[in-house]
């Protein structure tokens, strides 16, 4: 093979590659709500740092390599910043990219990038409980940031249950059951949306519901008068 079809398929490989990115966004964004919940602050599912790091990652690469394109090749600039604008900028110049002196280069710092978000957002372990399973009530998880999630529970046939539970649903259903109970504000501030500076501060101001822990002698407080507070604050700002 020589140099001219090398660098040609380095082009089409680096196109491949990015062909990648969409569906690993697709999991990683929690589509917008419709209907009459639009608008409404509804708690997003958490993300973990790992993934926000290496998906910061994904986009400084592309950045960098979009920057090249620009000034080497003296091309406008990809109409955004987003990682979806710099991946179809990035697709329209892989030809040029392919051939570029440190092309290679390119192809490892993408496939890299790309490879690291996917292991991450492949990770069984980045997952949250979504509820229990209105088929068999087996406990089910779903992965952070996803929309829905699978009931993996088996039968004594060994078959697995496969109901598809929305993970949104499964979570309020789940704080529903835990409104009555009292927790810390640090772990208030893990399920809620809020911050447990704000949970100590209402708490102290005689807000919420809750007592003093006599071993630590921390607060521990009434979820449902958080989530209370929460939605107060909600109304107001609307
Ligand atoms: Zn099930």
């Amino acid at each position: 093979m020589n140099e001219d079809q090398h660098e040609r398929l380095r082009g089409h490989r680096i196109r491949t590659t990015l062909k990648r990115v969409p569906g690993i966004l697709a999991d990683l964004e929690p589509t917008p709500k419709r209907g009459s919940g639009a608008g409404t602050s509804e708690p997003k599912l958490p993300i973990s740092e790992t993934v926000l790091e290496a998906s910061q990652v994904l986009r400084n690469v592309l950045v960098s390599w979009a920057r090249i394109t620009m000034e080497e090749r003296h091309v406008p600039p990809p109409t955004e910043d987003t990682v979806p604008a710099l991946v179809a900028y990035l697709t329209y110049h892989s030809e040029w990219l392919g051939r570029h002196p440190v092309g290679e280069e390119a192809e490892d710092e993408i496939a890299d990038a790309i490879a690291n978000l996917e292991r991450l957002t492949d990770q069984p372990s980045a997952t949250v409980f979504a509820g229990k399973c209105p088929e068999c009530g087996g406990a089910i998880y779903g992965k952070e940031g996803r929309d829905a999630a699978t009931c993996t529970t088996r039968d004594e046939h060994d078959e697995v249950c496969g109901t598809i539970v929305n993970v949104d649903e499964g979570r309020a259903q789940l704080l529903a059951q835990a409104a009555s109970m009292f927790a810390s504000a640090a772990d208030i501030a893990a399920i809620l949306p809020v911050e447990a500076a704000t949970v100590r501060k209402w708490g102290s101001r005689g807000h919420l519901g809750g007592y003093c822990d006599v071993v630590t002698r921390e607060g521990r407080w009434l979820i449902e008068s958080v989530m209370e507070r929460i939605e107060d604050g909600d109304r107001m700002a609307a």
